[in-house]
């Protein structure tokens, strides 16, 4: 059985019924709430493990609150757009979300891209601390280190990085790295590897400004590169 606190943010009562029953009878406990503006308080005293965010909301809409929430802390979002067009745009704004839902959606799939996107985020420690040069990433405590410094990095950039450090040089395909943060394939979110990489290059670099540690392979995907 599975176990957390999933947050339901949704102004529609009858959608937001059905996630609950899917999701309590999947072992989550599921809470509620049909307003924006009561997102961000509620996140910050209440700390649920993933938050499944509609975007067109009374009050702040998910895009608002994906952004504000992504100010203080790393919590799994998966958004929910009632058209596929949307999407290309919540990509584009680089929200940081960790997956991706459009309405009408069968609840049975959400349920298991919640099951998912929280296996990589609530994985069983492995007291791991990965290497690359002056990049650390510790899997117990899920803090990324560059030079000492911390990384506030998303869950799905925290996935990659592991993924790479794991096997230096190894290049990995977009279809494997999209495999290792979502638990599934599906080609047309292979792009969305694309922005997590690019975001994850960033705040690498922020403290490791001369050498990209991640290369792409022309044609083929990613591959880690340790400084010398
Ligand atoms: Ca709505």
């Amino acid at each position: 059985m599975a176990t957390g606190h999933i947050l339901i943010v949704e102004d529609e009562e009858e959608i937001a019924d059905l996630l609950r029953d899917y999701l309590s009878n999947a072992g989550y406990t599921a809470s509620w709430l049909e307003n924006g503006d009561a997102v961000v308080p509620y996140v910050k005293k209440n700390t649920p493990n993933l938050i499944l965010l509609d975007i067109l909301l009374p009050g702040t809409d998910g895009i608002e609150i994906c952004r504000e929430i992504r100010k203080f802390s790393s919590i799994p979002i998966i958004m929910v757009t009632a058209k596929v067009e949307e999407i290309d745009r919540i990509i584009g704004l680089e929200l940081g979300a960790d997956d991706y839902v459009c309405k009408p959606f069968s609840p049975k799939e959400v349920v298991s891209r919640v099951k998912a996107v929280l296996r990589r985020c609530l994985s069983e420690p492995s007291e791991k601390v990965l290497r690359a040069g002056p990049v650390r990433l510790n899997e117990d405590t899920y803090q990324v280190t560059v030079n000492d410094n911390e990384l506030n990095l998303t869950p799905s950039e925290f996935a990659i990085l592991r993924a790479l450090l794991a096997h230096p040089g190894r290049v990995f395909s977009r279809a494997h790295l999209i495999n290792r943060v979502q638990g599934y394939d599906f080609e047309g979110y292979e792009r969305t590897i694309d922005f997590h990489i690019k975001n994850l290059r960033k705040k690498v670099s922020e403290y490791l400004p001369n050498h990209d540690i991640i290369r792409s392979v022309y044609g083929v995907g990613y591959k880690l590169v340790p400084p010398e």
